[in-house]
C-alpha cells in the first residue's frame, strides 16, 4: 500500500466515523430536548450501541498500520493540513489503544453512576452518600492517567485529554494573575455605588424566544442551518454538517438569562459550522475543533466581549425594546452597567466576567491536590469552604453550594475546569487582535454589522480546526503568545466603564 492509499484510506475510515458520531449526536440532543420519559432506558442502550461501535473504530488495527506508512513516507510540509491531519490522527490512535477496554469500560459505568449519585447528594445536600463514588472515578482517573503516560505529573495527563500541550505547571500562573487581578478589582469597586438592576419584567417567553431568533441570526447563525430549542440544561451541539442545535433554558424574570446562554451557545455553534468551508476537511481533524479551551473562547467572545458591550446594547436595546415594554426608557449605557455588574456568589454558574476565574482557581487547587493524594476524599468539603474563604471570600452554607455545585468530578473530568478560564483568557487575546485588525469594530457592532467579526474568526480560527495546538492557534491569530493581560485589561475597563474608577 502506497503512502496515498494509505492516507485515503485514513480519511473514509474517519470519516465515516464522524458520521456514526453525528447520528450519535443526534441521538443525545434527542434524549435532552424531545424525547418521551418512557423511552430513556431505551435510550440509553442505543447511545451504548454506537458508543462502543465507535470506540472498536478508534483502536481498530489497520489504523495503526496506515499511520505508520504514512509517516513512512517521506515526511510531508510540517503546517500543512495533511501533516496535520497524521499528527492529529495519531495523537487520537495512541490515546484510545493506550486505556484498556476494561479501563474503559471501568470509567464510563463509574461516570454514569457518579452523576445519578451526585444529582442525588446535591439534591439531599449529603456529601457523603456521593463520597465512594468519587473516590471510584479517583482511582479510575489515576489509572487512566498511568495508561496514557507524562511527562511532569498525572494531573497533566488528564488535563491534556482536554487541552494538547497543557499542564498544571503552565496554567498555574495564568490562573493565579487572574485570581490576584480579580481580587484587586473586587477590592476597587467595593464602596463604588452598584449599577441600577434591570427592571423586573414581565419578559414572555414568547416575546424572548423571537429576540432570540433575531439576534442569533444577527450574529451571523444562518437559520437555515441551526436549530434553537428548550433544555434542562442549555448546550450547543453540532451533528453533522449544516446542522448546529443550540439550546437555553427561560426564566420570565429575566430575559438576560436565556439571551446571554443563547450567545454563548451560538458562540460555539458558528465555530463548529465554520470548520467545514465546503473543500473535503469534514470528518478528518482538520475539520474539528482545537481544544475545549478554543471552543469555550469562541462561546465567551461573543457573550462577553460582545455582547456584554456597550456598542452591542445600542443596537440591541431598541430590539428588545420592541419585545419588552418594560425596557422602555433605559439607555444603552444602563443596560451596558446592568449586565456588567461585579457580584461576587457562591455559584460558578452565576459568576460575572470579573469573579468568575476565581471559581476556577478553587477547582484546579482542590483536583489537583485531589489527584496527587494531597487530599483525602472525606476532606474535601472542609477543604472547599477553607479555599473558598481564602479565594472567593465566601463559604458555602451548604455542600450543595460548595463542592457539590457542579457536576465534572462526578463522570470523573478532572483537569476540565482549567479550559474555562483558558477559554476567557484566549476570547479576550483574540477580541483584542480583531480589534487590531479591524479598525471601526466597535462602530460596526453599534449599526448590527458582525459580519466582520466573524469573518475574522473564520479566517484565524475556525478554518484551522486542528492544524497546530491551542496555544500556537491562539499566538499565530494574535501575532504573539496568549497571556492574561488582555482579559486582565478588558475587566479593568469594563469597571472603569460601570463603576467610574
Ligand atoms: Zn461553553
Amino acid at each position: 500500500m502506497t503512502a496515498r492509499q494509505a492516507y485515503e484510506s485514513l480519511v473514509a475510515h474517519s470519516r465515516e466515523s464522524a458520521d456514526l458520531g453525528a447520528a450519535l449526536s443526534l441521538l443525545s440532543w434527542d434524549q435532552q430536548v424531545m424525547l418521551p420519559p418512557a423511552a430513556h432506558p431505551g435510550r440509553a442502550a442505543q447511545i451504548g450501541a454506537l458508543t462502543a461501535i465507535l470506540h472498536r473504530r478508534a483502536t481498530d488495527p489497520r489504523l495503526g498500520e496506515w499511520l505508520a506508512a504514512c509517516e513512512a513516507d517521506a515526511p510531508r510540509e510540517p503546517g500543512t493540513p495533511e501533516a496535520a491531519n497524521i499528527r492529529e490522527w495519531r495523537r487520537d490512535f495512541d490515546l484510545a489503544v493506550k486505556i484498556p477496554e476494561d479501563l474503559a469500560v471501568a470509567l464510563a459505568r463509574a461516570a454514569s453512576a457518579g452523576q445519578r449519585a451526585w444529582e442525588f447528594a446535591r439534591k439531599e445536600n449529603d456529601f457523603k452518600a456521593f463520597a465512594p463514588h468519587l473516590q471510584e472515578l479517583l482511582e479510575l482517573s489515576r489509572r487512566k492517567a498511568e495508561a496514557i503516560g507524562y511527562a511532569g505529573e498525572a494531573y497533566d495527563a488528564l488535563l491534556d485529554t482536554y487541552e494538547p500541550g497543557e499542564t498544571a505547571a503552565s496554567v498555574a500562573p495564568i490562573l493565579a494573575e487572574l485570581r490576584d487581578a480579580s481580587k484587586a478589582l473586587l477590592e476597587a469597586v467595593k464602596d463604588a455605588p452598584a449599577p441600577k438592576p434591570l427592571p423586573a419584567g414581565p419578559y414572555p417567553v414568547a416575546a424572548q424566544q423571537a429576540l432570540l431568533a433575531d439576534i442569533t441570526s444577527l450574529l451571523g447563525l444562518p437559520p437555515d442551518a441551526s436549530r434553537l430549542d428548550v433544555s434542562a440544561h442549555p448546550f450547543s451541539t453540532l451533528i453533522g454538517p449544516g446542522d448546529a442545535r443550540i439550546t437555553v433554558r427561560y426564566d420570565a424574570a429575566d430575559f438576560t438569562k436565556a439571551l446571554f446562554g443563547a450567545v454563548h451557545e451560538t458562540g460555539h455553534a458558528l465555530y463548529s459550522l465554520g470548520h467545514d468551508s465546503g473543500d473535503g476537511r469534514h470528518g478528518t481533524p482538520m475539520g474539528e475543533f482545537a481544544s475545549l479551551g478554543v471552543h469555550e473562547s469562541q462561546s465567551r467572545l461573543w457573550e462577553n466581549q460582545v455582547a456584554r458591550s456597550l456598542p452591542f446594547w445600542e443596537h440591541v436595546l431598541p430590539l428588545a425594546v420592541a419585545r419588552f415594554p418594560a425596557l422602555s426608557g433605559l439607555s444603552p449605557e444602563e443596560l451596558f452597567a446592568a449586565v456588567s455588574a461585579i457580584r461576587p456568589g457562591l455559584i460558578r454558574v452565576d459568576a460575572d466576567e470579573t469573579t468568575y476565574n476565581p471559581h476556577i482557581v478553587l477547582r484546579f487547587e482542590l483536583e489537583l491536590a485531589l489527584v496527587r493524594g494531597d487530599l483525602a476524599v472525606a476532606d474535601l468539603p472542609g477543604a472547599w469552604n477553607e479555599k473558598s474563604r481564602e479565594i472567593l471570600g465566601l463559604a458555602a452554607p451548604r455542600d450543595a453550594e460548595g463542592c457539590l455545585q457542579d457536576v465534572h468530578w462526578s463522570m470523573g473530568a478532572f483537569g476540565y475546569f482549567p479550559t474555562y478560564s483558558l477559554g476567557n483568557v484566549y476570547a479576550a487575546c483574540l477580541f483584542e487582535a480583531a480589534r487590531a485588525a479591524l479598525p471601526g469594530l466597535d462602530a460596526a457592532m453599534a449599526a448590527g454589522s458582525f459580519r466582520p467579526l466573524l469573518d475574522w474568526l473564520r479566517a484565524n480560527i475556525h478554518e484551522k480546526g486542528r492544524l497546530s495546538r491551542p496555544r500556537d492557534l491562539i499566538a499565530a491569530a494574535t501575532g504573539e503568545s496568549p497571556t492574561a493581560g488582555p482579559l486582565i485589561r478588558h475587566l479593568q475597563a469594563k469597571a472603569k466603564a460601570v463603576y467610574g474608577l
